[in-house]
């Protein structure tokens, strides 16, 4: 077996795995190693040719290779070392990283952190069970994305999207412009699961229908998918019986949702989040097995680039701070989702960083909203508020708090919730 060594092994070259390689070095550690499994870094960006990424970070409309490409340049400028082709098979809670590489076969490395970076994948045809035969034509809508903008092959000309997730709705609008014939988008939930410039951009502009409360309820075709049919669905999401209607096409995009990469984090032992599915982080994004390290769409699904680029930041900082002795102390308080709120991103933050430095939390909410405040309780106190005038499930809100806002000792609790207009405080 090839043996290396390493101060910090980061797993996954997309915008996670890049910011975080690129910020370890910068923050000191010496030698810093880039795995990934596919041929080129960059991750999903590769295959998102449409503009809309760095907006918030740079200002600008980048496409997603562009903004990739403005971090692999700097990683090589730095001497981040690339090992591209590898695929990471085991984290070891020593450190030790077991990869398959195409050049250098079954390798050891021994990194003294380790940042999970492996971004998430799309829940498929089996997480959604539909009836029905199995014939091709069926898939998910970011595999049909790499078919069209990266092996140049369109995979279908009459499509039906199941799922208002971003990504369909951006092949929705990739599909039209290629010829396709995109029959409409129909969503189970009452709202749409997509953010709104896309619902305007790539469903609106180009005059695809959007059907909420609808679902797939059969496919037909025994070769090749030949129809669905698709239903409404009552509040508890179950098929209306008579508003069945059956859509001829040759092609179903699942756009149903994303789950984090998470095999190599189970295997390790970390702690895992029920809700987000990824693991529990601190405010550095460091996760409950020491010297592990976790960001991007591993922790939890982004639906913006630059938050993931901002978090992986911190992730790459904690590594190269972990390895040269100068993590902070261990006196932590927890965060928890309140009313209204899903999940909320640190889980555990360092008191000495709260007093230290800014800090920021990631959250989504349960459902969508108007005229809420959001707020921030420490216990029963409440240490911060705003005013939301809307709130959407598909829009992760994020709140910065400034070094000292708020002063908590160890083992308190912060909760994030929301309080409707009307409701007692
Ligand atoms: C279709 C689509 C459209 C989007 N559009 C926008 C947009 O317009 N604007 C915007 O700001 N954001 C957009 N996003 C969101 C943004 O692109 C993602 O949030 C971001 O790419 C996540 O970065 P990541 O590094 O966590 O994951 P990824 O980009 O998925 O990278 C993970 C990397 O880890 C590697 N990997 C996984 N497991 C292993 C292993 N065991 N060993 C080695 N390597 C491994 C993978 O090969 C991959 O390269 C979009 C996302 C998608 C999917």
């Amino acid at each position: 077996m090839h043996k290396l060594q390493c101060d910090v092994a980061v797993i996954g070259a997309g915008p996670a795995g890049l910011a975080a390689a690129g910020r370890a070095k910068a923050a000191g550690a010496e030698r810093v190693m880039l795995i990934d499994r596919d041929r080129e870094p960059g991750g999903i960006l590769q295959q998102c040719i449409h503009n809309g990424f760095g907006l918030h970070l740079f200002n600008e409309e980048l496409t997603g290779p562009e903004y990739a490409y403005k971090f692999i340049q700097e990683n090589f400028a730095s001497g981040v070392e690339f090992f591209l082709n590898t695929m990471v098979l085991q984290v070891q809670p020593s450190g030790h990283i077991y990869a398959i590489s195409k050049k250098l076969g079954m390798v050891d490395i021994a990194a003294g952190a380790v940042v999970l970076a492996m971004g998430c994948r799309e829940r498929n045809r089996g997480a959604v069970t539909i009836p029905g035969s199995r014939p091709s034509g069926i898939f998910t809508a970011g595999t049909a994305q790499r078919f069209v903008n990266v092996e140049g092959y369109l995979p279908g000309k009459r499509i039906v999207i199941l799922g208002s997730g971003d990504v369909g709705l951006i092949m929705a609008r990739r599909f039209t412009w290629e010829g396709a014939k995109v029959e409409g988008v129909f969503e189970i939930m009452p709202y749409s699961n997509g953010l709104t410039r896309n619902l305007v951009q790539c469903l609106r502009n180009n005059n695809i229908p959007l059907h909420l409360s609808h679902t797939v309820t059969k496919i037909h075709g025994q070769e090749r998918v030949q129809a669905v049919t698709v239903s409404k669905v009552d509040e508890q999401f179950h098929p209306v019986p008579g508003t069945e209607q059956v859509l001829d096409c040759d092609t179903l995009l699942l756009s149903v949702g994303l789950i984090p990469e998470n095999e190599l984090s189970r295997d390790a032992n970390i702690d895992l989040d029920p809700v987000t599915g990824g693991p529990v982080v601190t405010d550095e994004m460091e996760t409950t097995l020491p010297g592990v390290f976790a960001c991007g769409n591993v922790v939890h699904v982004h639906d913006l680039v630059d938050n993931v680029t901002r978090e992986s930041w911190l992730a790459g900082e904690g590594a190269a701070r972990r390895v040269l002795g100068q993590q902070p102390g261990g006196d932590l308080i927890t965060t928890r989702a309140g009313e209204g709120v899903r999940y909320v991103v640190p889980h555990k933050i360092h008191v000495a960083n709260l007093a230290a430095k800014k800090t920021t939390l990631y959250l989504r909410v349960l459902e969508p909203d108007e005229n809420v405040k959001l707020e921030l309780l420490l216990g029963t106190k409440p240490v911060y508020s705003r005013r939301e005038r809307v709130v959407r499930p598909a829009e992760m809100v994020s709140v910065s708090l400034s070094s000292g806002q708020i002063t908590a000792s160890a083992g308190e609790e912060l909760v994030v919730r929301l309080v409707r207009e009307g409701d007692q405080a």
